[in-house]
């Protein structure tokens, strides 16, 4: 991989071994059961693909680690499992992460250690049934401080993991009066065991990505007052922070299960014999391997390119929503194009591709729909074309 160190390599190795061994095995059944693997989230915590990102003193990798770890990590796992990669995501940018950025020293000590051993998971609580989740300033919970204590009144979904959370970081408004509607929403910590916080179901979905999606209702729990992430209004601050590396851990995932097709579509295309030659000699499927390596490997270097920027200190604006929607068509392509070389087979679930192309659907609604990165994109290169990656 263009960019890695040799330490990198050897990481890399490691988290491939423990995928392979740990999860590609009965990664089938976990679809088909709908079964969410408690253990191996431990053991992934154990090996220390949580705290890549954390300090030592709340039991992460400390200097031992970083970004670019946990993109080789989340592209391993995503390798052979869409769903245990997005759990490493969720577990480090919706859990440890914000706390680490915004939590009190309180807050860290905590929930910290917890989080990054894998004893504990959490959950972000954004969308609202009611109204666009691709337009947060919409979202109608609501939350008043009372004393020392916060009231919590909120309806959410697509809450991922929330099933298997110890808490979730529910963003509702605190602040109507604030003049921009940017900093009328708090994100507060709210247990999943608190009083009047209730899971209303697991929502069926046509994949299974990540544990559950969960709808929540929050009829007047109380928080202390401390469980304030942040401060006050800065809700939308929070959530926006977490989107750049999210977006990236999403592309890495992606290229995970990209690489993994790929090879499957190899495979099947060098040993079918059809109409005089094996597949791999005809001009079409040549066309699709071709094809779906450059999108791999432009995909690849887009979204390189991006995290290199971000950890310098770049917002990466445009090219975080260049790879976004780019990747989740990258992906839908290459997986469909194996699953075609496969024929019949392709559809059965003899082969992990018709979860994989199931799953992959996600990739372009999930951390804002294509239109809207496609629209964040054209405005900004039409407003300042020297925001484009290559100006
Ligand atoms: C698998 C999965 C996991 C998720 N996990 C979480 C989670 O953990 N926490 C959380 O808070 N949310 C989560 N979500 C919710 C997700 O972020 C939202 O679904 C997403 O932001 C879109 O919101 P919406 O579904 O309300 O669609 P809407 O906002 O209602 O949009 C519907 C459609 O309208 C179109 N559209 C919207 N805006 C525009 C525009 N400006 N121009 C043109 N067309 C437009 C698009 O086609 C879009 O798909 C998850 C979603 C999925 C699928």
């Amino acid at each position: 991989m263009p960019y890695l160190s040799e330490d990198h390599e050897q990481f890399r190795r490691t988290v491939r071994d423990f995928a392979e061994k740990e999860i590609a095995p009965h990664a089938a059944q976990w679809d088909r059961e709908h079964h969410f693997p408690v253990d191996v989230v431990q053991k992934m915590g154990a090996l220390g693909l949580m705290g890549l990102t954390a300090p030592e003193e709340y039991g992460g990798a400390g200097e031992d680690g970083d970004f670019t770890s946990l993109c080789v990590a989340i592209e391993e796992l995503g390798r052979v499992d869409q769903s245990i990669g997005i759990t490493l995501e969720a577990g480090v940018g919706l859990g440890i992460s914000p706390i680490l950025s915004y939590g009190t020293e309180e807050q860290k000590q905590h929930w910290l250690p917890d989080l990054v051993s894998g004893r504990r998971l959490a959950a972000f609580g954004l969308t609202e049934p009611e109204v666009a989740g691709s337009d947060p300033t919409l979202m109608q919970s609501r939350a008043r401080f009372e004393g020392d204590e916060i009231v919590v009144d909120a309806h959410k979904w697509f809450t991922s993991g929330a099933n298997n959370a110890a808490f979730t970081t529910v963003f509702a408004e605190t602040d109507p009066d604030a003049e921009s509607r940017h900093r009328r929403f708090s994100a507060i910590i709210v247990p999943t065991d608190a009083e009047g916080y209730r899971l209303v179901r697991v929502v069926p979905t046509m994949g299974h990505v990540g544990g559950g999606h969960c709808e929540i209702r929050i009829d007047g729990a109380r928080v202390p007052a401390s469980n304030l992430l942040g401060k006050r209004g800065e809700g939308f601050l929070i959530a926006q922070k977490r989107l750049g590396p999210g977006r990236i851990f999403h592309c890495m995932r992606w290229l995970g299960q990209a690489q993994r097709a790929f090879d499957l579509m190899c495979e099947r295309a060098s040993t079918r014999y059809a109409h005089g030659s094996m597949l791999s000699e005809k001009g079409e499927i040549q066309r699709y391997v071709a094809e779906s390596a450059a999108e791999i490997q432009g995909h690849r270097l887009m979204t390189l390119d991006a995290a290199r920027r971000l950890d310098a200190g770049d917002d990466a604006r445009v090219e975080i929503a260049l790879i976004k929607f780019h990747g989740a068509e990258m992906l839908h392509n290459v997986i469909d194009r194996a699953i075609q070389v496969h024929g019949a087979l392709g559809l059965t679930s003899d082969t992990p591709l018709e979860r994989m192309y199931r799953e992959a659907r996600y990739g372009r609604v999930y951390d804002g729909p294509d239109e809207v990165h496609r629209m964040s994109v054209a405005r900004r290169l039409l407003k300042d074309p020297s925001t484009a990656p290559w100006a």
